[in-house]
């Protein structure tokens, strides 16, 4: 008898829902003894040579007819790359996200590298402190640790400043002592030199590993085996580092688990780190720290639910310094009486004194939305759909204002509804007219030498010539006196001499039609707040506002996250929103605008046939960024009742292949 050898085979790329995701393959002699699950091999798919994963043998085996398979062409791995659990990871991940498994793995896999180089790492000298915890802190270790080995999540709640970082560190230690490894997320790339530095200061930076997206292919490939082979316990990255190769995994670490670089967005599948945590926790038995000053609604509300424990660390360590003072200056007031400047009197006042004093000075936009509103420029008001409340969208290409919810469309009124006022206007001041007015104001008011002002947003801080860097050690070093920026500012830069914050206009990111809107801009707000006063002085903040009486602007401004919860979950209780529901967000696009809209149209009617479909239908609607990088958008938004997401993803399989799936979207914009 012909006796062939036959392995299962995940090819690494797209292949349709409907169809099998894994392929039967025969292996030539000289291969038999060498292939093994995990392995990546070379295989010849629908006419090209393609990269793809032994499966596992626990993984669904389909097909069991031999003679038509075709050979290996070879192995491309010395080592298999995914481990059983890693195999349950990607299946799992296939499964929620509804993406190909090819593509799951391949998000989870390094690109592989013929030479490894080490990184260039910095030995920083090892110390421990010698301080004891306080007992928030030591009641926030006792019940982690005491966690150890079960699948639960913990929200660490606490501000900045109040020993989050010495609570990982802690239960870290306890983790590492059983010989276990630990994965920690920072938010961005940027912050991961810092965190580096902190935890190479105590654990030794030759037990740490980074990956990320920077890193040279070698060099994260070294990262990688030296984790796979258990040579570093310590794993700190971005997103990303969720997929590190770990063997025993005894603890993750999401910092500032609110901030939506956690979340991907370009590619499939486009998973949610936090959500990937928490399967791994199950998946290896282990705990899960969540730690933010501002936690995200969604994990607020779990732990509220007991579904998670939460951990408070109510209190600064050195509570010398306060936190800053926030005052709201109402714009609509300033307009009434006669101001005409982008800048409120108390602004301008107290850009004068903190120039006196020698303190830096940050003005700060949001520029979220901004070129999509229509707002009354006398009254602030801007108009909301009739049906859900969200505000209106201007689209020029169609000439009417659209609500991003329900997709029904309105006429641009000629005056302002609310105040009759003909200002009825698009909205959108830039950080360039910022730069000129301050320009002009400080020539006519100011008497002291002219400060430096810099600008920082993406025109200033192309990719190519490290602008971003420049204005950083300017800044740092306090040459830069005024630095006027957009969202790139709001985190992570700690520079002491920063007296005052303006945030000159936080409105736009107010009306964006998205149900975490007022969650984002409460976020923001409270980081962008915090940049001021770091030094041996409490910082002044303006909040410039036409909407003074909003609650995310009002518990901003007391920085009161539990207040700002309390509102928040009762307004999306009421609409359904998220925690409350689950959301689907299916994309359509096409470089013909007609095509676009039929793709979007075919779609909802194969979604409207399937019986006892589990989920309200939305849309189709133009997407909120309506054409982009020439292609038009059409959006279907799925709203899912909690408890029928299981069915979800096998009536999603089902959906034309040119659906891009996010599931769990991060905004719905
Ligand atoms: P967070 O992560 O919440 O911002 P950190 O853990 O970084 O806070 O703590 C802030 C500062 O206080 C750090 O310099 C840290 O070393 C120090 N610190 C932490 N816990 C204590 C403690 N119990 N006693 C004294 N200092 C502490
Ligand atoms: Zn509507």
């Amino acid at each position: 008898m012909d006796f062939k050898r036959v392995v299962n085979i995940i090819p690494l790329t797209r292949v349709a829902l409907t169809s099998t995701q894994i392929f039967s393959y025969t292996v030539p002699l000289k291969l038999h003894g060498q292939i093994r699950p995990g392995m990546l091999v070379r295989i010849p798919f629908g006419g090209r040579r393609l990269a793809g994963i032994v499966s596992s043998p626990e993984m669904p085996r389909i097909g069991n007819e031999i003679k038509n398979f075709k050979p290996v062409f070879e192995i491309l791995s010395t080592a298999p790359l995914l481990n059983e659990k890693g195999f349950q990871l990607a299946n799992w991940l296939a499964e929620y996200y509804a993406a190909p498994l090819g593509l799951a793995v391949k998000a989870m896999l390094p690109r592989l590298t013929k030479k490894i180089t080490p990184p260039v790492l910095i030995d920083f000298e090892k110390y421990n402190p010698d301080f004891v915890l306080t007992e928030n802190q030591r009641q926030a270790v006792t019940q982690i640790s005491g966690a150890l080995g079960k699948s639960e999540t913990f929200l660490l709640f606490g501000v900045t400043g109040s020993g989050k970082t010495e609570v990982y560190m802690q239960v870290m230690e306890r983790v590492l002592e059983s010989g276990q490894q630990v994965i920690m997320l920072v938010p961005e790339i940027s912050l991961t030199p810092q965190a580096l530095e902190r935890f190479s200061k105590r654990f030794g930076f030759e037990n740490i590993a980074m990956l990320h997206s920077r890193m040279k292919a070698t060099e994260k490939m070294w990262m990688w085996q030296k984790i796979r082979l258990e040579e570093k316990h310590i794993i700190i990255g971005p997103r990303s580092a969720i997929f590190a190769p770990v063997q025993n995994l005894g603890l993750l670490i999401l910092d500032e688990e609110h901030d939506s670089s956690f979340k991907q967005y370009d590619q499939n599948p486009k998973y949610h780190a936090r959500t990937v945590a928490k399967k791994l926790s199950e998946i290896w038995s282990c705990p899960v720290i969540l730690g933010d000053a501002t936690p995200s609604v969604d994990s607020f509300y779990e732990a509220a639910a007991g579904q998670s424990k939460l951990e408070r660390l109510p209190y600064r360590i050195k509570a010398d310094v306060g936190l800053p003072k926030i005052t709201v200056v109402d714009m609509k007031k300033e307009k009434e009486q006669g101001g005409v400047s982008i800048f409120s009197d108390y602004l301008k006042y107290e850009i004068i004194e903190n120039l006196h004093k020698k303190r830096q000075i940050i003005l700060f936009l949001n520029r979220r939305g901004a070129a999509n509103f229509v707002m009354c420029r006398d009254c602030g008001f801007v108009l909301p759909c009739k049906r859900c409340s969200v505000s209106l969208v201007w689209h020029s290409w169609r000439g009417s204002l659209l609500c991003h919810h329900c997709g029904e469309a309105y006429e641009l009124p000629p005056f302002c509804p609310n105040c009759r006022g003909a200002n009825f206007k698009h909205f959108g001041i830039g950080t360039q007219s910022v730069e000129e007015e301050i320009k002009k104001f400080l020539t006519k008011e100011f008497t002291g030498e002219m400060p430096a002002i810099a600008r920082m947003d993406r025109d200033t801080t192309s990719a190519s010539d490290d602008g971003h860097g420049k204005i950083y050690r300017e800044w740092a070093s306090g040459k830069i006196r005024i630095l006027i920026g957009t969202q790139m500012i709001s985190k992570g830069w700690d520079v002491s001499g920063v007296g005052l914050v303006g945030i000159v206009s936080a409105d736009t990111a107010l009306y964006l039609p998205d149900f975490r809107t007022n969650e984002k801009v409460f976020q923001m707000l409270v980081q962008v707040a915090g940049r001021a006063g770091r030094g041996k002085e409490v910082g002044t903040v303006i909040l410039q506002t036409f909407n003074p009486d909003n609650r995310a602007i009002q518990a901003a401004r007391l920085q009161d996250f539990e207040s700002f919860y309390k509102d928040e979950i009762g307004a999306r209780q009421k609409y359904g929103y998220p925690p409350f529901s689950k959301i689907v967000k299916l994309k359509f696009a096409d470089a013909n605008q007609k095509n676009a809209e039929k793709k979007a149209a075919d779609a909802k009617k194969v979604l409207e046939k399937q019986n006892g479909f589990p989920a309200e239908i939305l849309g189709p609607m133009p997407g909120f960024i309506a054409k982009l990088r020439g292609r038009y958008q059409y959006y279907i938004f799925l709203k899912v009742p909690l408890g029928r997401s299981k069915e979800l993803y096998d009536y999603l399989k089902g959906m034309p292949s040119y659906t891009d799936i996010d599931v769990d979207p991060e905004s719905l914009l």
